[in-house]
């Protein structure tokens, strides 16, 4: 287990870092305030762990993740290399399958797909048509599919559309896939094709440890202190009017630099009034028997009110009488929900940029993340974000 560093509040005033928030972006901040700058730096963390939601934790033997499934994958040979300084990796390549009219498919929807819902004649024309007009192999939105003038492509986008993406969009945001950002259902393509993996970057593993041990090993430097169930609320404010963080007691200005992770609009106070996130519930269920499912994930796009089911076990290959899983049900951000899809549309975006304008006047106030930034960020690209913040403020690439 991590060994958290009790402190004091008096001693807050000999940090001149402060990070805000233990997952990737902070915990990347930290460790390079620490190891590079050779600097001393908090961390307070509002929830009783680190890690961010990429935490998780054994329990019968099984490594669970307590905010659902995650899977490390990047193009970025930079990234990767920086992580790997933390984990040794198993080699894991991710496959999803969904449950459409009684049969499980792979998703993304590809040419498994069509074998299995069309006539054997009609599934060929359908891939001749699609290799014809996006080449075979390519990975396209079902959006492309949809605009296609080639009336067999128009339909069969119509069919994944309808089946794959409609209702599991509907149950995932609240609203349907026209009032979702494209970026966001572009996340999962049609492969014209039978490849079957989730992601295509080359490269992709779980943690051979999980993940919280490799937030351990990153905040192990002894520059560095987490102090957990601490909200930065209840140590700082934030003074508009100054431009300063300031402490909440003494109202004095706190002159060292916080790098914030938190919900940007909180950090104002909603003082424009707030960004519209979308939350979740894990339903954890235990069952005695090895396996529950075929894969990792299993997506249920049209039935029922969960969008998916994790087995956790598929991650690590355990074997074990028990196996634990978790269904996910979306839900709207309220008391006690944990704001894990930032909403992206164009009144959240402008919403967001204001927010982001007042932040930028601050000169020792540095946000990043996927909360701070209201970005669908990967794991990824918030190490990405949290290096690239760090040389350009301190001047110091990743050595
Ligand atoms: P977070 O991990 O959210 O960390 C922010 C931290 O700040 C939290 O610990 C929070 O408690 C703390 N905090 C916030 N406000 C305060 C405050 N006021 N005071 C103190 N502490 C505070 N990405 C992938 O690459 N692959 C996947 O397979 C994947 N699967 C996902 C599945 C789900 C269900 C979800 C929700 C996300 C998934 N992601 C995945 C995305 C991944 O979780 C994020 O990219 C990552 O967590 C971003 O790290 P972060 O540090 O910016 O934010
Ligand atoms: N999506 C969908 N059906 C699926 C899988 C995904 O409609 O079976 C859409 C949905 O809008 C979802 C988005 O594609 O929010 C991105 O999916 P992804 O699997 O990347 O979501 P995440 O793992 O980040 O929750």
């Amino acid at each position: 287990m991590h060994k958290e560093k009790l402190l004091r509040l008096s001693d807050i005033s000999n940090f001149r870092f402060v990070v805000v928030g233990s997952g990737f972006s902070g915990s990347v901040f930290a460790e390079r305030i620490a190891g590079v700058l050779k600097e001393r730096v908090l961390v307070v963390e509002k929830r009783s762990h680190i890690a961010g939601n990429a935490y998780d934790f054994k329990q019968g033997g099984i490594l669970i993740q307590k905010y659902g499934p995650h899977i490390f994958h990047t193009r970025h040979k930079d990234v990767w290399k920086y992580v790997s300084r933390f984990t040794e990796w198993l080699p894991y390549e991710h496959r999803v399958l969904a449950y459409i009219k009684g049969k499980f498919v792979p998703l993304p929807f590809n040419f498994a797909g069509i074998d299995a819902f069309f006539e054997k004649d009609d599934a060929e024309k359908v891939k001749q048509a699609l290799i014809k007009e996006f080449g075979k192999g390519s990975k396209v939105s079902v959006l492309a599919l949809m605009r296609s003038k080639n009336e067999t492509v128009q339909k069969l986008g119509a069919f994944v559309y309808e089946n794959v993406f409609l209702h599991y969009t509907t149950k995932q945001w609240g609203v349907p896939p026209e009032q979702v950002d494209r970026s966001v259902i572009s996340r999962v393509p049609v492969n014209i094709s039978y490849a079957d993996t989730y992601f295509e970057d080359p490269f992709q593993g779980i943690p051979k440890d999980g993940f919280t041990k490799v937030f351990e090993r990153m905040l192990a430097d002894e520059n560095i202190s987490v102090t957990l169930n601490t909200d930065f609320d209840a140590l700082f404010e934030v003074d508009s009017k100054k431009k300063k963080v300031v402490f909440k007691e003494s109202r004095k200005p706190f002159n060292g630099f916080v790098i914030y992770t938190g919900q940007i609009d909180r950090l104002f106070q909603y003082k424009f009034g707030a960004l519209n996130y979308r939350s979740l519930r894990f339903a954890f269920e235990t069952h005695k028997k090895p396996f529950y499912q075929k894969a990792a994930v299993v997506n249920y796009p049209n039935d029922f009110d969960f969008t998916r089911i994790s087995e956790f076990k598929h991650f690590y290959g355990i074997k074990s009488e028990k196996t634990i899983i978790a269904k996910e049900y979306p839900c709207t951000l309220s008391e006690g929900k944990e704001p894990y899809y930032p909403f992206l549309d164009e009144q959240n975006k402008s919403l967001y940029e204001r927010y982001e304008a007042l932040a930028s006047g601050f000169p020792g106030l540095i946000l990043t993340g996927r909360l701070a930034n209201f970005k669908y960020l990967n794991m990824d690209e918030a190490i990405k974000r949290a290096l690239s913040a760090f040389s350009e403020r301190f001047g110091k690439s990743i050595r």
